[in-house]
């Protein structure tokens, strides 16, 4: 880790599922940024200067680590967070498809790509891509691991050194992908995690950096793409979501509680494309909310290092009453409680939360339209495809959304026509898996996206160089050619002609 500044406390890090301190950590404060940056940038001269086959082999060695040392990786992810197991693999699945993903195909993304020539057969172009240099990660505590290393592997790939800033609740799983990262050959000096307060090292942290990349709420966003748009540094914002789902006639119930309980209740809720607000067709809402019943009041909520456990707890106390919060608002004013409530589950500490479902809310309720981020989700009921495609887009904020339908193509167009960067049919959360296609929000939910070409090519500088053969250089000689109005006519009429010559436009 970079130099600590003394004065500053050690931080200690909590499981919020057991109230135990598991690590004791060193932070740092804003005077510790510039002297990583400075050493992040030597570093990264003579990484961008090595051939990405060896950049590749150091991530290759990173992702087969990570799965041999998958106990650790999870005894990690779980400690800091107090998540399930399985949600703590779901974690380091991610990361080893990113990182096999862009070992496969990042190198083809970054190509050097041959464009139409300004001037046919006397002039040649192309565009490249460079790495930016230094890149900037400000990482939020719901996905310890995957959000604190697997943006930074397409980043490593392209050439660029990276600064993060993980979530001080949650710094550990970055610090172990820094010493895998090491371990795998990496030079400590192109991934420095730096561990301390948001508010005071975001802001020299956007200072020091060539490109920022975050994710978290959508009110530290703004702060974040402030301080970029203040040094004209490009960034990209992965922010909340308020994700609906649609279950229509003709979709397959149990299936659809099935991408319910995935959708809203894995990671308990706390995942930005996590579903929030379901609208149910008159025709399957008795099935469906039966289903939903059943299955989310059985959920096997608490705390356990093995898969006997489906639910854990949320992040933090605190955060635990924010959600509770939003169910106790809604039941005050009027909502009805399908399951759960504003209790956490008998016998368990107030970092659990129960597993809730809230129907009958209206729009005077916190949980109607802010994101929660908790395991709680609001039902209702609907008339027609038209009136959940209105109700679903009746929102600030355009992350995710799924939907479930009779026939393919039926839940397809649906799928279009919801107001968010990405839409799954038959499932909640497979975007995050799909690596070869962008993944990222709309409107208050963020700009830029992560996965495919975009994630990679975000990181690099868009360069394009082109010749000439003749001397002088091509337009311009021709040009110069030009200087009586016979020539202008000629000249003309072969611009004229040049929008019909095929291969030539
Ligand atoms: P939450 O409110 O759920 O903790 P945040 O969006 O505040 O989510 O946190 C995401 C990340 O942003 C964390 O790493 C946090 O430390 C960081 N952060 C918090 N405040 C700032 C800030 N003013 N500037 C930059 N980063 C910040």
């Amino acid at each position: 880790m970079a130099t600590s500044a003394p004065t500053l406390p050690l931080l200690d890090v909590d499981n919020p599922a057991t109230g135990e301190t598991v690590a004791t950590i060193e932070q740092v404060g804003a005077d510790a940024v510039a002297p990583a940056a400075e050493r992040a940038r030597a570093a990264q001269v003579r990484w961008a200067a090595r051939p990405w086959r060896e950049r590749a082999a150091v991530v290759r060695r990173f992702h087969d680590l990570a799965l041999d040392r998958s106990d650790l990786v999870l005894d990690t992810i779980q400690s800091e967070s107090g998540k399930s197991r399985r949600d703590a693999l779901a974690e380091l699945i991610t990361v080893a498809g990113t990182a096999r993903y862009y070992l496969a195909h990042g190198r083809h993304h970054l190509s050097d790509r041959r464009a139409r020539p300004g001037v046919p057969l006397l002039t040649r172009a192309r565009s490249a891509w460079q790495p930016h240099g230094l890149v900037g990660l400000i990482t939020p505590w719901n996905f310890p691991f995957l959000l604190g290393v697997a943006d930074a592997l397409p980043a490593l790939l392209a050439g660029n050194a990276v600064l993060t800033k993980p979530s001080e609740l949650t710094p550990l799983s970055t610090l172990l992908a820094r010493d895998l990262l090491v371990e795998a050959g990496l030079d400590p000096d192109l991934f420095q995690p730096l561990v301390g307060a948001g508010p005071e090292l975001g802001g020299p942290l956007v200072a020091a950096v060539d490109y920022v990349g975050f994710t978290g709420s959508t009110a530290t966003g703004r702060i974040v793409a402030r301080a970029a748009a203040d040094r004209l540094i490009p960034c990209s914002l992965e922010l909340g979501g308020k994700n609906p789902m649609l279950v229509m006639p003709g979709a397959r119930i149990e299936d659809a509680v099935h991408g319910l309980v995935a959708g809203g209740f894995a990671n308990s809720g706390q995942t930005c494309i996590s579903v929030e607000r379901i609208y149910v067709h008159d025709d399957v809402w008795d099935e469906f909310v039966a289903g939903a019943r059943a299955r989310v009041g059985a959920l096997r909520v608490g705390w356990s290092e093995g898969f006997d456990v489906e639910m854990g707890s949320l992040v933090s106390v605190d955060h635990a009453d924010k959600v509770r919060a939003h169910i106790a608002d809604a039941r005050e004013r009027g909502a009805e409680i399908l399951v759960g409530g504003d209790e956490p589950p008998p016998g368990l500490g107030r970092a659990f939360v129960t597993p809730t479902i809230v129907t009958g809310t209206d729009e005077t309720m916190a949980i109607h339209s802010e994101e929660t981020f908790g395991p709680v989700v609001r039902l209702e009921r609907v008339a027609s495809a038209e009136e959940a495609i209105a109700k679903a887009n009746d929102s600030d904020l355009g992350l995710n959304g799924s939907v479930w339908a009779g026939g393919r193509r039926g839940a397809r167009g649906l799928a279009r026509r919801l107001a968010v960067g990405t839409a799954n049919v038959n499932s909640t959360l497979l975007i995050y898996n799909s690596y070869d296609v962008p993944m990222g929000g709309i409107r208050r939910s963020g700009i830029g996206r992560r996965h495919a070409a975009a994630g990679i090519q975000r990181y690099c500088r868009q360069q394009s160089i082109v010749e000439s053969f003749s001397r002088g250089g091509g337009y311009e000689i021709i040009l110069r050619l030009v200087d009586t109005p016979k020539r202008t006519a000629a000249l003309l009429r072969v611009v004229r002609l040049w929008r019909r010559v095929p291969g030539m436009r």
